[in-house]
């Protein structure tokens, strides 16, 4: 396993910047109707990894359950992080690793999942049940347990 190290982000003009606490690994992608578009690349840390440094004005995006609040700053529309919370009522910060401003682009990897069968089963995705057939498609993606784990 990687070492832990602080890392700094920003949002493309800078109104929104933080620093992060992260050894990059379990990075995510998702295929859902918002991650994908935004191309999001997603670390899950705890709120005591994540500090923001400029707090500039951001919007916040409910979508689906409204159970994660994804902020975009209000000047130049990047997506640096999202709140929410685990199933079990832990507190956590989902980084878009795409605005971090001290590595290399493209020199991460991430692991690709189903979010889009996943979060499209409402209710039930929100408490984390997985149905059959979701976990029979998945094939090498993550397991909806596993994302479940680290997000609800
Ligand atoms: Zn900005």
């Amino acid at each position: 396993m990687a070492d832990v190290k602080t890392h700094a982000g920003s949002c493309r003009c800078g109104a929104v910047a933080y620093e992060v606490d992260t050894d990059l690994e379990g990075l995510i992608e998702c295929n859902c109707s918002h991650c994908y578009r935004k191309g999001l690349v997603l670390n899950f840390v705890g709120p005591d990894a994540f500090r923001l440094m400029a707090d500039g004005p951001q919007t916040e995006y409910l979508f689906n359950t409204h159970k994660i609040r994804h902020f975009f700053c209000e000047t130049c529309g990047v997506q640096s992080f999202a709140r929410g919370s685990k199933p079990d009522g832990t507190q956590m910060v989902a980084v878009n690793i795409r605005t971090l401003t001290d590595i290399e682009p493209f020199s991460w990897t991430a692991r690709r999942v189903d979010g889009r069968s996943f979060w499209g089963r409402g209710r039930k995705a929100s408490r984390g049940v997985p149905s059959t057939a979701y976990s029979r498609s998945v094939g090498s993606l993550m397991t909806s347990p596993e994302l479940a784990s680290r997000w609800s």
